[in-house]
């Protein structure tokens, strides 16, 4: 532990963290910046995901803070934000009354192999993990494999192509685990629900009773 915390220092003198949006050092989102997003207080519907029962996103993606907050984490390699934005995550989830229930089982959405080699780490794994922590849910990343190594969906402006780019992109590899349980979805980003949509596809048809989803933003 002491160690631990001394080289937590050591690297925080190295690499400072400063505020996304107004360059403050100390963190990566200061407490000035975090109290201007806009935390939605309802879930949200998004066209392209029938299979999903309920969204909950917390943010705009379009608001500049957590676009830029999504993006470093993705492309940049800095995992400590995952810290904040399941932090924002979190509080939408008060906001809009979440309810945990016994039984579910929380569940990152996956990155293709080949992918998870280049990147070394699945963002939305890391955000899922802090959330398991605090609904106290177990969470399971062996559970959903990607099979199809997808076009990124940002780089897809059509709603339709979209939707074919992800199409049976997923698998469900471990059907003992989801038969009969809610499975919560965690992403960093969901723009039209496709995505969703289609692990939610998988996990149905391998026996899951329902599938709620989480994500950062949209
Ligand atoms: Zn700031």
């Amino acid at each position: 532990m002491i160690l631990d915390s001394a080289f937590k220092f050591i690297l925080d003198l190295l690499f400072p963290s400063f505020c996304v949006n107004c360059r403050k050092e100390g963190r990566f989102l200061c407490v000035a910046c975090e109290e201007k997003i806009i935390i939605k207080r309802v879930p949200t519907h998004l066209p392209n995901a029938p299979k999903i029962s309920a969204i909950y996103a917390a943010a705009e993606y379009h608001d500049k803070t957590i676009s830029e907050l999504v993006i470093r984490l993705k492309f940049r390699g800095i995992a400590g934000i995952s810290d904040v934005l399941a932090g924002l995550l979190t509080r939408h989830l008060e906001l809009a009354r979440f309810a945990k229930k016994d039984g579910q089982i929380i569940v990152p959405v996956p990155l293709h192999k080949k992918r998870l080699r280049k990147r070394t780490y699945n963002q939305a794994e890391l955000v899922a993990k802090t959330i398991a922590q605090y609904l106290d849910l177990p969470m399971r990343a062996d559970v959903l494999k990607r099979i199809k190594n997808t076009n990124p969906q940002t780089e897809i402006s059509d709603r339709q192509a979209r939707r074919e780019n992800v199409k049976n992109a997923f698998a469900c590899a471990r059907p003992e685990a989801v038969k009969g349980k809610t499975i919560i979805l965690v992403d960093d980003v969901a723009t039209t629900g496709a995505t969703l949509n289609e692990c939610a596809r998988a996990l149905r048809q391998s026996g899951a009773r329902s599938v709620i989803a989480f994500v950062v933003a949209h």
